[in-house]
């Protein structure tokens, strides 16, 4: 499997819904880079040797005019791909903007369904308009929370989003301290939604890789709008995996995978691509 190195880039924090489960608390929703920071950025990206994915995330991205202005078409001149996790609220014109900036260099489309802010039909209307836009090696795949109280509604949440030609992609909802501990009746329910034993590609359940050798901090890293860069999301949470600021000019790479010592492995970069001993195909 080829190597896929992979950046976690909160591009900004600002964002135009106030989800009463987002993980992020009020006071870190806000804030961007100025210009200056952003060409720094794209000036660490352009010095990075060989190709990365940045996967970039906020905040919503698109509630940031930066994005489109500035990161976007900055990326689009570098040899790296690009991924992007969005509530989808933007407007089909920035959607499209986007597309023809980065379309041939467009690996994911994490498009998560906040239904507080939007129906389903006004999501997936729009989700399957920018399908039509993609290539096929392009995936485009809608996130879900298993909010606690609307499981039952969810079924067919998840059966629209498939008869609409779209992968469903459920998620268990996190918490500050690990994940969100269901009663037994929804854990059952979210049992239905996601299998019993889903793999990492087919729901996100948050598990534990203790103990396992893992390439966060060598193929993968995660970067705030500020420019700190950390090993991975748990490590950031635990205050631990600090390994520099690139705007700064000190961010170095781990040289070797260390074992993990998390109970709790929220993101699905490391595991989707073979970073961690034992899950899915290693790459070499
Ligand atoms: S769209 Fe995402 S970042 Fe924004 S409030 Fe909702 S969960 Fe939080
Ligand atoms: S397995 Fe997950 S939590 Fe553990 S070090 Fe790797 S990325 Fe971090």
């Amino acid at each position: 499997m080829e190597r896929s190195r992979t950046i976690e880039w909160q591009t900004n924090g600002i964002c135009n819904y106030d989800c009463s489960y987002c993980i992020q608390s009020k006071k870190y929703r806000q804030g961007h880079p100025s210009d200056e920071e952003i060409d720094g950025f794209l000036a660490f990206f352009a010095s990075l040797p060989g190709s990365w994915e940045i996967k970039m995330s906020g905040g919503e991205p698109f509630a940031f005019p930066g994005f489109l202005g500035r990161i976007v078409p900055g990326l689009a001149q570098l040899p790296h791909r690009v991924s992007v996790l969005t509530n989808l609220s933007a407007p089909a014109w920035a959607l499209r903007r986007f597309v023809d900036l980065v379309g041939d260099k467009l690996v994911i489309i994490s498009a998560s369904l906040h239904r507080e802010f939007i129906s389903v039909e006004g999501f997936l209307e729009k989700a399957v308009l920018l399908r039509s836009w993609l290539r096929p090696e392009t995936a485009l795949v809608v996130n879900s929370v298993l909010v606690p109280g609307t499981l039952t509604d969810l079924q067919a949440v998840r059966e629209a989003v498939q008869a609409a030609g779209l992968r469903y992609f459920p998620q268990v909802m996190k918490t500050k301290a690990g994940t969100y501990a269901y009663t037994s009746e929804d854990q059952s329910r979210v049992t239905t939604m996601t299998g019993s034993q889903p793999t990492s590609h087919e729901a996100n359940l948050a598990p534990s890789y203790r103990g396992r050798l893992c390439w966060a901090g060598v193929d993968y890293f995660v970067l705030d709008q500020r420019g700190n860069a950390f090993s991975c999301r748990t490590a950031k949470r635990f205050g631990e995996g600090y390994l520099g600021n690139v705007l700064a000019g000190d961010c170095q790479l781990h040289l070797q995978p260390e074992r993990c010592r998390y109970d709790i492995c929220p993101c699905t970069v490391p595991a989707n691509r073979g970073m961690i001993e034992g899950i899915g195909v290693r790459y070499g």
